[in-house]
């Protein structure tokens, strides 16, 4: 397959995730945020973007979306959403989405943690960008939800991006947010 840019899919995971607590959890699906993140993932490029959900009903959710918006009654009224929304993939888990990056490219692909908290042991803008750069995998860049990403998730994947930082010590972006500038950061033409 020819391409223009890398390989990259965007992962937006529920399972796993920290709450206010500190306790791990599965967080809820929330519409606005496949919304946003389409839109991202279709302007920068990405090949998909993967919803995983293990609720079957949150997912029915999700596709219900998909639908409307890609045959159903939204695809006439708004052509541009339906572009925006024409690579999701909703599944169950993280393994299915990896499934599906290796079924289709023959590889697994390299995956590439995001969160908020200065945690060590983290790769850069820079470095993680000349490595897409080179075209040799498929990647994968996931997004958490609810309080970030456990330990036991983060410890599943290949790198550890840094965490973006504004000037001053408030850092509560949205998911929907962060995932636009990591993709911005990323995939932007030079
Ligand atoms: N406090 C959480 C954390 O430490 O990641 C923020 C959770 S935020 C609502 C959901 C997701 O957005 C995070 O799991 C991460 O993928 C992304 N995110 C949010 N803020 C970020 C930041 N400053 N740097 C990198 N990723 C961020």
């Amino acid at each position: 397959m020819i391409t223009t840019v890398p390989d990259i899919s965007l992962g937006l995971l529920h399972e796993g995730m920290f709450d206010k607590t500190g306790k791990v959890v599965t967080t809820s699906l929330t519409l606005i945020d496949i919304h946003d993140l389409a839109r991202s993932s279709r302007t920068y490029e990405m090949t998909n973007f993967y919803v995983a959900h293990p609720a079957d009903t949150l997912r029915k959710l999700a596709q219900t979306l998909h639908y409307h918006w890609e045959e159903g009654f939204g695809s006439k009224y708004n052509p541009n959403r339906t572009e925006a929304l024409s690579r999701l993939k909703v599944v169950t888990s993280l393994d299915d989405i990896v499934a599906d990056i290796t079924t289709r490219t023959g590889q697994k692909p390299v995956l590439v943690a995001t969160c908020a908290k200065d945690w060590p042991n983290r790769v850069t803008f820079a470095n993680v960008r000349a490595r897409m750069a080179q075209r040799d995998r498929p990647w994968l860049v996931l997004l958490g939800t609810g309080w970030g990403m456990s330990e036991p998730l983060i410890q599943r994947t290949d790198l550890f991006l840094e965490p973006i930082l504004g000037p001053g010590d408030f850092n509560h972006l949205s998911v929907r947010a962060a995932g636009a500038i990591i993709l911005d950061r990323l995939c932007r033409p030079e």
